[in-house]
C-alpha cells in the first residue's frame, strides 16, 4: 500500500508515544515495553492497522505490535489509535528484513501476514513476506510451537507460499482457498482492510496456518 507522501508524517511518527522508537534496542526486552509477560503477536505489513487494532481490542491479554515500512501509511494507523487508545498495542516503522535484529529467539508468539505485496517478478521472490528467506527469519524469533497465519486474495502468491513451506521446514496446519465459505477457519476471523475490499469485489480469500 502506497499513499501519497503525507507531509510531516515522519516527524509525527518520531514524536508519537504509540510508536516504539529504536526498536532494535528493545530486542530481548519486549516484555518491559508492555509491562507484563503476556504473549506478543505481530502483524508484518499492517497497512493502516485496522486488523491489529481490532485484534488488540478483542484480546486484552495478548500484546500486539503492528509493523509497517511506510510512514505515509503508518500515520493513518497512528491517527486511528490516538482516537481509540489500547494499552496492548504499539506500532513499529521498519522494513521486515530487519526483523531478527528487533526480536530475540522465542520473543514472538505468532505472526500475521495479511495481503502481503505479491512482488510478481521472479527476481523479486526473496522480497515476498512468505518466501523461504523470510520463513527462516520468522523461525529465529517465534516460540517453538508458534504459528504463522497468512491471508491473501492473490492466488499466485498463495501457491508460491505453499511451495515454500517444505524447503524451509514448515508444516501446513490448516488451509483454505475460500476462507469466507470455510466455517471452521472463519471462526473469529477479523477482516483486514484489503480483505474487505477484495472480498467485496468477489475475490475468494486464501488462508494458511503453518508451524514447524
Ligand atoms: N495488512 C493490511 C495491508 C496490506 S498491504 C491489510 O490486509 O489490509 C501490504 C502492506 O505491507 C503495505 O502497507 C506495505 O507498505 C507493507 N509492507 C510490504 N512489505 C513490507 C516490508 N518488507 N516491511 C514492512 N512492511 C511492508
Amino acid at each position: 500500500m502506497r499513499l501519497r507522501n503525507v507531509t510531516g508524517s515522519r516527524e509525527a511518527i518520531a514524536d508519537s508515544p504509540l510508536v516504539v522508537q529504536e526498536p532494535q534496542e528493545k530486542k530481548g526486552h519486549w516484555r518491559e515495553v508492555f509491562g507484563n509477560d503476556h504473549p506478543i503477536r505481530i502483524e508484518i505489513g499492517m497497512g493502516k492497522g485496522r486488523f491489529i487494532m481490532d485484534m488488540a481490542r478483542a484480546n486484552p491479554n495478548i500484546n500486539y505490535l503492528g509493523i509497517e515500512k511506510y510512514s505515509s501509511v503508518l500515520i493513518r494507523g497512528i491517527q486511528k489509535l490516538e482516537a481509540d487508545p489500547l494499552p496492548n498495542l504499539y506500532f513499529i516503522r521498519m522494513e521486515a528484513e530487519e526483523i531478527t535484529s528487533v526480536f530475540a529467539k522465542g520473543e514472538v508468539d505468532r505472526i500475521y501476514l495479511n495481503f502481503s505485496d505479491p512482488w510478481p517478478k521472479d527476481r523479486h521472490a526473496k522480497r515476498r513476506l512468505p518466501s523461504r528467506e523470510f520463513l527462516r527469519r520468522y523461525d529465529e524469533i517465534l516460540i517453538p510451537d508458534g504459528v504463522i497465519e497468512f491471508k491473501t486474495d492473490n492466488h499466485d502468491l498463495f501457491q508460491f507460499a505453499l511451495a515454500e513451506l517444505a524447503p524451509a521446514g514448515w508444516k501446513l496446519m490448516q488451509m483454505t482457498e475460500d476462507l469466507h465459505h470455510n466455517e471452521q477457519m472463519m471462526q473469529g476471523n477479523i477482516m483486514t482492510e484489503y480483505e474487505e475490499r477484495f472480498s467485496a469485489k468477489g475475490n475468494p480469500i486464501c488462508k494458511y496456518i503453518i508451524a514447524r
